[in-house]
């Protein structure tokens, strides 16, 4: 039986959502979240800007090292010659690839303007397609941008050039969020079936249903007998209305009526690292999770009407479908609300070492070290605006080396 996996673009749609942003140390922190929760892969970035290689070469390098382990790091380009070659000047030792390329005739006519036709759009993937496998890539997934808009013998037509030219699966890309359950399903079975490629569902929230339509899409390509990728992001931050949430996908393909029954995932999840993850991207965003968010928002489990709160105290389950602890919830948060030092940008080696000192695990070997690491917190600091968190803390006195990479932005050398 296929299964089903996830893959999250966070640090690709998610960043590149107007008026938001990560900092390199974010998105890294990101991918070691993405990694705990159990993603088979994260889409971390794009290789052909030239201020993502050093954060991407250091990710890469987390690779090895084993810390970014199993997760898969793959980067996001056009589906274009050109592209593939900068990508591979820029971050050489990048194993994965999205090749993406508009496919519906709106964007053929709409966005090349007559300058391309249908067969064009074939060629450049596959000719892409081609460099990228030269390159000694591990894995390619070609994107049809605005899928649910084209033509579906035409997305046959070009999922089997994909598939002629080895790639690994088709991302089927609901760019408008223009679905709906019911026909993400024919369509994502009906590829599956006649491609014969696992499909990747790319779902966007635009009429309210990104992460139905996940389901659906998934449930179709199953069914089609190909796994199924659902891309996602964490709180459904993404373009416009967003993207199909992280946590919410989860629960709702292991908790939804029936579902699990048939439709399950390929690899562990630990729902247990869902607040976390969570709660991160809300400070790393600044963008706060909806009180009304499945599962990790503030009245995910409140209870205050009569009926519902009697109910739930006799039984959880009169009123709720899963229990909080499951997603890591439930442990007090220890708020200081007298004296309070922060570490900053421009900190001290005293105040510093109070933040460290509270950190249970950390020691630092001379004070030359505890130096070098306030240094390095202070940059971090230049580029997040904010307090860092006790995990970014604890990774730039783990992985300094690192760190400074992360932290180097230099505009006027070559990457
Ligand atoms: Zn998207």
């Amino acid at each position: 039986m296929p299964k089903i996996y996830l893959l999250d673009v966070t640090n690709r749609d998610g960043v590149q959502t107007a008026k938001l942003g990560l900092s390199k140390l974010e998105k890294t922190m990101t991918n070691i979240y993405l990694n705990e929760i159990g993603v088979f892969q994260s889409e971390f970035g794009f290789p052909t800007t030239k201020h993502e290689s050093r954060y991407l070469k250091a990710n890469l390098e987390l690779a090895e090292m084993g810390v970014l382990k199993p997760i898969r790091l793959e980067g996001w380009i056009r589906a274009i010659v050109d592209d593939v070659e900068l990508t591979f000047e820029r971050v050489p030792g990048i194993k994965h690839l999205n090749l993406s390329i508009s496919t519906s005739d709106q964007m053929i006519e709409g966005k090349f303007q007559g300058r391309k036709t249908k067969q064009d759009i074939i060629n450049d993937m596959t000719s892409a397609v081609d460099a990228a496998w030269a390159r000694g890539v591990e894995s390619i997934g070609v994107n049809a941008e605005d899928a649910s808009r084209t033509d579906l013998d035409y997305l046959v037509e070009f999922g089997l050039a994909a598939k002629e030219h080895k790639a690994t699966r088709l991302r089927y890309c609901d760019t408008l969020g223009y679905d709906n359950p019911f026909t993400i399903y024919k369509s994502n079975k009906a590829l599956a079936e006649r491609v014969g490629l696992p499909i990747e569902q790319h779902c966007h929230g635009d009429l309210g249903m990104a992460v139905a339509n996940s389901l659906a899409g998934a449930k179709g390509t199953i069914d089609g007998g190909q796994d199924a990728y659902i891309n996602t992001t964490i709180n459904g931050i993404g373009e416009r209305a967003g993207n199909a949430d992280l946590v919410t996908v989860i629960l709702a393909v292991t908790k939804s009526k029936d579902f699990a029954e048939r439709y399950q995932f390929g690899n562990k999840i630990k729902l247990s690292k869902a607040w976390k993850i969570a709660k991160f991207a809300e400070y790393a965003f600044g963008v706060p999770i909806p009180i009304n968010q499945p599962g990790v928002g503030a009245n995910a489990f409140a209870h205050e009407s009569g009926i519902h709160a009697d109910g739930v105290l006799k039984d959880p389950e009169n009123y709720e479908l899963y229990g909080f602890k499951e997603l890591g919830r439930g442990d007090p948060i220890k708020v200081d609300t007298g004296r309070e030092i922060t570490a900053g940008e421009y900190s001290g080696i005293s105040g510093f070492s109070h933040v460290m000192g509270k950190i249970k695990d950390l020691a630092f070997a001379s004070k030359e070290e505890a130096n070098e690491v306030l240094e390095l917190v202070r940059y971090a600091n230049v580029l997040a605006h904010k307090p860092l968190v006790e995990d970014e803390l604890l990774f730039i006195a783990r992985y300094p080396q690192i760190a400074k990479k992360l932290l180097t932005l230099t505009p006027l050398v070559k990457p």
